[in-house]
This record gives structure tokens, sequence and C-alpha cells, in this order.
């Protein structure tokens, strides 16, 4: 459906969005396509949350079946929709999950049997094939891959630079940044210097932040905070491409939709065994390359409590000692080191409150938003619209 054909569709409203992240500018496009006026607040000069410290991945597969699937693939459609509409780089690179060990083997074995009757799309790869498609596996010990075609690839960095200006001109969405919207009431929106907006709706899509709006809801919300570890390899050379996003062995048991393979458990009962420090720092290894080559690296889980504002030297040597038995890249110097935190609601793909009449809270989206926003909006949309 086009932007006109949304915006004869409603009455168009004026709607306020809190954050700049990859939540917000979900909700602002939803909203701008469906001809309404959008006003977007970020506190800082450019978005530095989350949003801009992940892989880039979109990863349907990862999600379980059923709705949060449909939504991940409904997101998948939005980033094409994007690449086709804007300059924004999305690359439909799909993935590949290692097997370096049999019971690894085992899960992805099962899963390719079992995948596609809750359809997922995926192909068990020997490991000639995995080779052939990946310069980037390990070839030591490598027993097979399973491939999935659903996998983008965009640059997170460059989707929050540029986004806005996409939004902008093409649908007269306003930003106002280095704006901390600091008080909430119905129908308006204050910020810390004094100025007000009044609006129809309020959309407040702050990420982490529990403290500044509306902490009471926080507290009782069951969301938690997540702080991840990451990498960054160099530019890799003459022009060396990875392939499809690479997945470790480890990651079968990170992500939902493995659970229902029974061969699952023996897998996490050996690294319980044999590795116990990756479980004690969520360590599970993926990689994939933006458009200037550079390879990004992670990820580790750390939760609440756990949360320190320094990173782990540890951590880092474990996440490197994982990624070199699986991957192997023509020049390993890390460029970049930094870490980022999330909030996740454990309940659902998103967490969702209405705090006040006409103002909507839209975060949680734990390691899946770049996945699920733009799928989520514009669920959201239809399902909160009177
Ligand atoms: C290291 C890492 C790797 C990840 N990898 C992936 C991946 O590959 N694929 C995937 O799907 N997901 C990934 N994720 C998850 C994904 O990045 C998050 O789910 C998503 O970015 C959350 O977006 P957000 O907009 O809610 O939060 P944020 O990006 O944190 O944005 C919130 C924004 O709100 C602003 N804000 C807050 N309060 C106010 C206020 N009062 N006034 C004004 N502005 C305010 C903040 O400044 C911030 O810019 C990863 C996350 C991390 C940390």
């Amino acid at each position: 459906m086009t932007a006109e054909s949304f915006a004869k569709a409603e009455p168009p409203e004026t709607i306020g969005i809190v954050g700049a992240g990859i939540v917000g500018l979900a909700h602002a496009w939803s909203a701008a396509r469906r001809g309404h006026r959008v006003t977007v607040f970020e506190r800082s000069p450019i978005a530095s949350g989350a949003s801009v410290r992940n892989f880039g991945m979109v990863w349907p597969i990862g999600q379980p079946s059923g709705e949060a699937f449909a939504i991940a693939l409904r997101s998948r459609s939005c980033w094409l929709e994007l690449r086709d509409q804007s300059e924004i780089w999305v690359n439909p690179c799909g993935s590949i999950h290692l097997a370096h060990r049999e019971d690894e083997w085992a899960v992805l074995r099962e899963f390719s049997r079992i995948g596609p009757d809750f359809g997922y799309s995926c192909e068990l790869l020997s490991r000639a094939e995995v080779l052939a498609r990946s310069p980037g596996a390990n070839p030591d010990g490598l027993l097979g891959g399973l491939f999935s075609p659903m996998e983008l690839c965009v640059d997170p960095r460059a989707v929050i630079r540029t986004m806005p200006g996409w939004l902008a001109d093409r649908f007269g969405v306003s930003f106002q940044f280095q704006t901390a919207i600091t008080r909430v009431e119905p129908g308006r929106a204050r910020s810390a210097d004094g100025r007000s907006w009044t609006f129809d709706r309020l959309i407040v899509c702050g990420g982490s932040d529990f403290e500044t709006l509306f902490p009471d809801v926080f507290q009782h919300s069951g969301l938690r905070r997540c702080k991840l570890q990451m990498l960054k390899a160099a530019a890799q050379p003459d022009g060396w491409t990875l392939g499809p996003h690479l997945a470790s062995g480890l990651t079968l048991r990170h992500y939902a939709n493995f659970e229902v393979t029974e061969s699952l458990t023996a897998l996490k009962q050996r690294i319980a065994t044999e590795a116990p420090e990756l479980d004690q720092f969520g360590i599970h290894v993926m990689a994939s390359q933006n458009q200037a080559g550079e390879i990004i690296l992670g990820d580790s889980h750390e939760y609440d409590d756990a949360i320190a504002p320094f990173d782990k030297a540890v951590i880092d040597d474990l996440m490197l000692r994982e990624l070199r038995q699986v991957i192997q890249l023509p020049d390993w110097s890390i460029t970049e080191r930094w870490h980022g935190i999330y909030a996740k609601n454990a309940a659902a793909p998103v967490f969702e409150a209405e705090p006040m009449p006409g103002v909507s809270i839209r975060t949680g989206t734990g390691g899946s938003g770049m996945t699920m926003s733009f799928g989520l909006a514009e669920h959201s949309w239809e399902t909160t619209r009177s």
C-alpha cells in the first residue's frame, strides 16, 4: 500500500515519538505513511543507543514460529521496500549456521527436517557446499551448515544516521534532535529546556531508559536490561566478502527457533560441562559484514545487576577464541570494541503499555529490534488504532 492510499484511509493526526532509535524510526515511518504529521524527539545529536551498536542482522530465522516469525518476515519486506525507496544499503545475504561438532550437526540436521513444517525455508549444506558459499567458514573440523535465505544485512550506523533525512524528505517528518522529553501528559510533551508540544498521540520509544519517563510503569514491567560486548575487524583486503552472515554452533542455544529440536539438549549440556565460562557470560558468536567490508563480531549477554560500565577483557578473549574456531578472516585486526545495552521483554517481542490516554510505550525488543521493529510498528498501528 502506498503512502497516499494510507493517507486517504484515516484522518491525519499529529503524532509525537520519543526516541530516534530503530523502534522510534519504525513507528515514525508507519505513522507517516498513513498520512499523519509526525515529530520525533531524540535527546542526542544522533541516536546512539542499541540501534547503532548492533550487528545489522535482520534475522527472521531466530524467531519462534507463529506470530513473531510472521512479524519478522513482514519487517524483512519493509527493509526491502526501504532499500528500493531510499539510498539505504540492504544486503539480502542470508545466513549460515555452522557445525563444527557432532551435536551441532545433529541439531542442524534435525532442524532442516522439521523447520520447513514451521515455515522456515532452510537448506542443509555439506562441508563442501558451505565452503563454496562462504570463504569465511573455517574448514578445520567443519561438518556442514544450515543455509537460510531470509536474513538481511544492514549497516545500523548508516541506517540511524540517514533514515531521519529520508523520512523528512519523503514524508515531511520533523526531527527535534538534542531534545530530551522529560514530562508527558495526555496530548502534551515537555522538554528539559521548558518547551512543549501538543499531539493527538504520543509514542515513547526510549529503549533502555527506564528512568526519565514513566519510571513507575517500568518498575513493574518485568523488563530487563542486557549488556552485549562487540568487536569490529578491519575492512577486509582485496574486496574479500564473508558471504552470508555466519553463526556458530553456540548460537543454536541462543535463538528460540531451535528449541523445537530434541537434539539441542545434548548440545547445551556439552557446553555447560565443557565451557561453563561461555554460559556464564552468555557468549555465542556471529559475524556480519558491512558495506565497507568491515566484519562485526560478537557477542555476550550480561543482565541487570551484572552490568558494569566497564567492559571485560576476558569476554573479548573468549569471543575471539570461539570465533577463530569457526570462522576465518584474511585480516583479524580489531579496530573497534564497544558494548550496547538493550531492554528485553521476555514475554513478547515488544513491551507495550498505554500509561495515559493517547500515550503508548513501545520498547523491550531485546536482541531482535533490527529484525522486528518495522513489522511490530505496522502491527501495532493496525491493532491499536480505533
Ligand atoms: C550489541 C547489540 C547487538 C545487537 N544485534 C542485533 C542484530 O544484529 N539484529 C537485531 O535484530 N537486533 C540486534 N540488537 C537489538 C537491537 O539493537 C535493539 O532491539 C534495538 O536497537 C532497540 O531499539 P530502540 O529504538 O528500542 O532503542 P535505542 O536504539 O536505544 O533507542 C532509544 C532512543 O531513545 C532516546 N531517548 C530515550 N529517552 C529519551 C527521552 N526522554 N527524550 C528523548 N530521547 C530519548 C535515546 O537517546 C535513544 O536514542 C542488538 C543489540 C545490541 C546492544
